[in-house]
């Protein structure tokens, strides 16, 4: 697991955000993870997770505390968090400020509709190509429709790892475009779900807020979290 580290991007939000822009303006070709412990237990187990958490063309930046705090276990220093919903944010601002085309797939229908709306409103200079929800059968087909478009940015959200893995494999047919698994964050976005609040934010523990507000995801915290922790402590033995 220690290489999934060492591929982290390893400047604060403020860099990160200017290296977004630039891309964004230079119309470049990136794949974008958002990592939480999920998806590093997950690569352990799964050969097209481990190989996008290892490829040095992809840029993975530390979503959840637990990475930030686990890297320095293993003398690895990662400023701070970059959380997948301000990455979303940011890229729309971007996007708004550059006339830039954008495609939306994932969540539910009425979901991804309020998201469209929002955007419209709040970001009328973005150019929404085209949008799917992500209940969809044929999701490979969905990717076929997005490379006739060609979009400048590709949000999708799908849940962690199905959302990385359809980027990943459909990846290396496109030309262009800022692709970004964003998870829960279209129900953020689009006002049907809130973030937590900023005292949760701020003391990074809106994973706490997430488990309070939604116990379901309790047992999904305990196999991802917990046994990450005690993954990264023997790996931090090994020399
Ligand atoms: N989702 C989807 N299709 C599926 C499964 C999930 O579109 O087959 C959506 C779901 O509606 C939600 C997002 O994927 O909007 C995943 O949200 P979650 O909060 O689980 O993601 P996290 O940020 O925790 O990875």
């Amino acid at each position: 697991m220690r290489k999934y580290f060492e591929n982290l991007y390893k400047k604060d939000c403020k860099a990160f955000y200017s290296e977004l822009e630039q891309w964004v303006k230079t119309e470049q070709k990136k794949f974008i993870i958002t990592a939480n412990p999920e998806i590093f237990m997950q690569g352990e187990k799964d050969s097209a997770v481990n190989q996008m958490l290892s490829d040095s063309a992809v840029t993975t930046v530390a979503d959840g505390i637990g990475i930030v705090k686990c890297a320095k276990l293993l003398n690895i220093d990662i400023p701070e968090r970059i959380p997948g919903v301000e990455v979303s944010e940011k890229l729309l601002q971007i996007a708004n400020e550059n006339s830039s085309s954008l495609f939306l797939f994932g969540a539910k229908r009425d979901i991804l509709e309020a998201l469209c709306r929002v955007i419209s409103e709040k970001f009328p200079n973005i150019n929404i190509v085209g949008c799917e929800d992500g209940y969809t059968e044929d999701k490979d087909g969905v990717f076929e429709q997005i490379k006739t478009l060609s979009p400048d940015i590709v949000l999708v959200a799908l849940g962690v790892p199905a959302q990385e893995k359809l980027i990943y494999k459909h990846l290396s047919d496109f030309k262009k475009g800022i692709f970004v698994g964003v998870g829960g964050s279209f129900d953020v976005l689009s006002g049907a779900k809130a973030r937590a609040p900023k005292f949760f934010i701020k003391c990074n523990i809106e994973w706490l807020y997430r488990i309070l507000k939604e116990p379901s995801r309790l047992k999904r915290f305990y196999n991802s979290n917990v046994k990450f922790i005690f993954a990264v402590k023997r790996e931090s033995k090994i020399k």
